[in-house]
């Protein structure tokens, strides 16, 4: 018995001058692992067109139908991704998502990244729908050329053939 309280003190005194384990949450932040899987971003290429084509695969993949796609075509004059459709609206309802990635990797162009911020906290549900507004980066935080076959994509598509019944 006395033994045992004694080894219980000893501990203690040998982590008593030892610097505090605690980290002091929120006005310390811990750096994440590099492949740590956190809130979403939406990119764009480096000349500041969205990423995004429309096309809802992350969607289709995600396993707990977090995201809500809407496509809608691209004004040739004033695209705002390249190819033919971009995401008029986009969605992530935070409370469904799992941060499963699933989504990050079914996508084309690299548009849907889950990045490193963790602070996710609402108080109510609507505030856990992620909008495209919020998701979007900046114009000016844009990487990459897009690749060749979105720039073909960039014109009208031709009318379909006429047959004759
Ligand atoms: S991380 Fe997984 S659960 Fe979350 S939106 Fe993407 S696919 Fe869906
Ligand atoms: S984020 Fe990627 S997979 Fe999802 S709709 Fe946009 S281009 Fe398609």
């Amino acid at each position: 018995m006395l033994g045992e309280l004694f080894k219980g003190l000893g501990t203690t005194l040998r982590y008593i001058f030892k610097p505090p384990v605690t980290v002091q949450y929120p006005e310390v932040k811990r750096p994440v692992r590099e492949r740590f899987r956190g809130r979403h971003e939406l990119k764009r290429f480096a000349d500041g067109t969205e990423r995004c084509i429309g096309c809802s695969l992350c969607a289709a993949a995600c396993p707990a139908d977090a995201i809500l796609v809407v496509p809608a075509e691209n004004d040739p004059d004033n695209p705002v991704s390249h190819g033919e459709r971009y995401a008029a609206v986009y969605e992530i309802n935070m409370l469904r998502c799992i941060f499963c990635g699933y989504c990050e990797d079914a996508c084309p162009t690299n548009a849907i990244v889950l990045e490193h911020q963790y602070e996710l906290s609402f108080y109510d549900r609507r505030a856990s729908i992620y909008t495209k507004e919020m998701l979007l980066v900046p114009p000016d935080r844009g990487h990459g050329d897009p690749p060749p076959i979105l720039r073909e994509l960039q014109r009208r598509p031709s009318p379909p053939a006429q047959i004759d019944l």
